[in-house]
């Protein structure tokens, strides 16, 4: 099964992704995970892009495109995949699509979830991680702002540098601009294998209503 993952960031994709990801048994690709472990490794990509991200902009076509269709390409052997985070510019649907057409992947399918803006900015702000556990929790659930509430280390929370106001509004301005377009030209193309899901539901139930629409797409 090959899924396209769409959403704005923070409704929730990384997290549906993964419970996907196993439930299925197929590879979850996120480019934007991608580009930061290339940041925190401090590669040559992570040099070239981490001035980007940190403004909350697009990296280049051709730097993410190569990634997505080594990516992809690697993944020939598996069950298929979830792409999360591309395309994401209506430039970036043609290159996907000759990816596909190269890699003879004939049968994606588009799964969108969708939160309000204004939910998305208080999620995103108020995301925390915790260096010693790795858990991401709301920094509403932490004593004093700064201490783990799941493994109880103090000072270890750390809030993503995209995630600060200013470049989650920044973020969300990118997605409303480059990439609703694009789930827009789907749907008035009457894309059949194309579903959307309530992202302010509980993560359980966004998670069943994935599974059971996606069955109805995906054959
Ligand atoms: P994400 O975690 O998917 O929100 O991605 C984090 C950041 O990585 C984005 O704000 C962009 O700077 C960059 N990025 C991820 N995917 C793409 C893409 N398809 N095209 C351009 N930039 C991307």
């Amino acid at each position: 099964m090959e899924i396209v993952l769409f959403g704005a960031p923070g409704v929730g994709k990384g997290t549906q992704a993964k419970l996907l990801s196993e439930k299925l048994d197929i590879p979850h690709v996120s480019t934007g995970d991608i580009l930061r472990a290339a940041v925190s490794s401090k590669s040559e990509l992570g040099l070239q892009v981490e001035e980007i991200m940190a403004k909350g902009e697009l990296v280049p076509n051709d730097l993410i495109g190569k990634i997505v269709k080594e990516s992809l390409y690697q993944l020939k052997d598996q069950n298929g995949f979830i792409l999360d985070g591309y395309p994401r510019t209506i430039d970036q649907v043609s290159i996907f699509n000759q990816i596909c057409k190269e890699l003879n992947y004939n049968n994606v399918c588009l799964l969108e979830i969708q939160v309000p803006f204004e939910i998305i900015i208080n999620r995103l702000t108020k995301r925390r991680l915790c260096t010693e556990c790795n858990s991401i929790i709301n920094v509403d659930n932490s004593n004093d702002g700064y201490s783990c509430p799941k493994c109880g280390t103090k000072n270890s929370l750390i809030q993503r540098d995209d995630d600060s106001f200013d470049v989650v509004t920044k973020r969300l301005e990118v997605y409303k601009e480059r990439t609703e377009p694009i789930i827009d030209f789907y749907r008035e193309n009457n894309c059949l294998r194309m579903i959307t899901i309530n992202g302010q539901q509980d993560l359980d139930k966004v998670a069943y209503d994935i599974s059971s629409e996606l069955v109805k797409i995906c054959v």
